[in-house]
């Protein structure tokens, strides 16, 4: 699939307009109104990052001072846009039903083995977390059992578990797919669904663990273990009927050093065990070690909000199908400090991306005619916590998925000037790569595949809630080719947000900041959106998609 998009971004590449990929219907030379794409500059889009980066947004936290000034601003900027309310009530609002958990004073983990034991530091040692809507969770004395990368994939072959049992045991699991040298096994250097740290969570739950705890290794995660310590707040979920009592009693998080301890005070070598987990003949090692830890929990429930805006189609026998625009508004609210700053601005994560929305519904008002298609622009809570807003409108949508054509998914906008380039988070997915690669050949630059595939990103956004329901998703990331650039320039870039602002009171907007990238990548989320609102079709899943039969059995009934 991936050979085909390239070939594509090769025939396109230079040519202004009016290049046509071959395979797919895509409707090339449909122009974008001008006064739309007008209507996306730097001055109009810097503003609106300015105002929900500002300390005075409170970082955004859902269930906060922050989500009712987030919510009110966004609602005031699509409502003087004449933008119409997104909610079948009449409101811009959807209900998110929400509870908070937040774990009190700072509980201690001792693994013991006979008389020794050690002691891990909440926050410095160890995270951890119980998803219980209850006021407290334990392990008590909880046999560990190392499950390695704690997958099961039959179309591998691959059984980490092997039958063992599980039941009020405490499973200590690596993080992301074992490192294999055969490529066509998993995703080779790409991260799969199978390690995300959210699946081992899930095998837990599946085997009726009491606890899981995930070992940090930097590279393997993809971002610090200072990004787990962000966990050691409030955390949201979803309000499921069985108040999550299914889930294990406690989930977490060990630094790498002290997993190192544990599996020396149960007579073992980490790296061997480790290295030994690679392979398919694993099978799971009691450690002859115990767990314990309590974690007291302050529970409340929020109605926390999507906020949603609606621009109704031109054409009355398409106006109820749907291309839907996505961006998360929310961030990490007002937490533990770092060098003296307690706001999480969260001004690139994700203002940005909420700007850039905002910027997309002017765009589209500023059409003289609207699209044939109706398009919905949704600015959705609590990605942070795990997606929950766009989980919730996915699984209780608006209009129906039946008749939405495409999510585009906004998560982090450019801010380091232009680019060559736009890199495409599972490039090759569907055919919206190829309205894409279009509109970027037409803007004489060229897609690229996720430079980082081993960060599992596709896993990592809001548009994953709609390819999971089976809607067409596309997730752009940031090119890396800067215009005027050493080569490695941008990725050198990536890394450095990464290691040091990302999910950190420091993401904030700085005099360097340069949205003209940014710009461009909007007029580009723009032509796409607006070709596929006046497409004579759907755009669909590439054969061999993890996708796409749900989505076939979806437009069947
Ligand atoms: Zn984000």
């Amino acid at each position: 699939m991936r050979s085909r998009v390239i070939r594509l971004i090769l025939l396109c590449a230079g040519l202004a307009v009016g290049c046509r990929p071959a395979p797919s219907g895509t409707p090339a030379g449909v122009a974008v109104p001008p006064e739309a794409l007008a209507a996306i500059d730097t001055a109009s889009f810097m503003a609106r990052i300015r105002a929900l980066a500002d300390d005075s947004m409170l970082g955004r936290g859902p269930g906060s001072l922050g989500e009712d000034r987030t919510v009110a601003y966004l609602t005031g900027q699509l409502q003087s846009l004449g933008l119409a309310p997104g909610n079948t009530d009449g409101t811009y609002i959807q209900k998110v039903p929400l509870v908070g958990i937040t774990p009190q004073d700072q509980p201690v983990l001792r693994f013991a083995k006979g008389a020794r034991a050690i002691s891990l530091k909440w926050h410095d040692d160890f995270v951890a977390w119980t998803k219980h809507v209850a006021d407290q969770a334990k392990l008590d004395r909880s046999d560990l059992v190392f499950v390695g990368y704690g997958i099961e994939a039959p179309e591998f072959k691959w059984d980490d578990f092997k039958g063992v049992d599980l039941a009020g045991k405490t499973m200590v699991v690596l993080v992301n797919d074992p490192p294999l040298a055969d490529t066509t096994q998993f995703g080779g250097r790409a991260m799969t669904y199978y390690g995300r740290w959210t699946y081992k969570y899930e095998q837990g739950m599946k085997h009726k663990a009491a606890g899981v705890l995930i070992v940090h290794e930097t590279d393997r995660a993809g971002y610090p273990f200072s990004v787990v310590q962000g966990k050691t707040g409030e955390q949201f979920d979803l309000v499921t009927p069985d108040k999550n009592m299914s889930r294990s009693d406690i989930e977490g998080w060990i630094t790498l050093d002290q997993a190192r301890a544990l599996f020396t005070l149960a007579g073992q070598n980490f790296d061997t065990l480790k290295a030994r987990a690679a392979a398919r003949e694993f099978t799971p090692v009691p450690l002859g070690v115990t767990a314990s830890v309590t974690i007291t929990n302050k529970l409340r429930t929020v109605d926390s909000r999507n906020v949603v805006a609606r621009l109704e189609g031109s054409d009355p026998a398409l106006k109820d199908e749907y291309v839907v625009y996505s961006a998360h508004w929310d961030h990490f609210g007002v937490g533990l400090p770092v060098k003296g700053d307690s706001i999480y601005n969260g001004a690139y994560d994700n203002a940005s991306g909420t700007a850039g929305l905002l910027m997309l519904a002017r765009a589209f008002k500023a059409m003289p005619t609207p699209p044939k298609r109706s398009i919905l622009f949704l600015s959705v809570t609590a990605e942070e916590q795990g997606l929950l807003g766009s989980q919730y409108y996915s699984v209780a949508p608006i209009y129906p998925l039946a008749k939405t054509l495409a999510d585009i998914n906004m998560d982090e906008i450019n801010k380091w000037g232009p680019t060559k380039d736009l890199t495409v988070i599972g490039l090759g997915a569907s055919e919206l790569d190829d309205y894409a690669a279009q509109a970027a050949g037409e803007q004489g630059r060229t897609l690229r595949p996720d430079p980082e595939p081993e960060k599992g990103s596709y896993y990592r956004s809001d548009h994953f809630n709609f390819a999971k329901q089976g809607v067409p998703a596309f997730n752009p990331g940031v090119g890396v080719d800067f215009v005027g650039r050493p080569t490695g320039w941008g990725l050198q870039r990536l890394e450095e947000y990464t290691s040091t602002d990302y999910h950190n009171p420091s993401d904030e907007i700085r005099p360097d900041w340069d949205m003209r990238g940014g710009v461009d990548d909007l007029k580009l989320f723009l032509t796409i959106g607006y070709r596929v609102a006046q497409a004579d079709k759907f755009p669909e899943w590439r054969p061999g998609n993890e996708f796409r039969a749900t989505r076939e059995a979806m437009l069947k009934r």
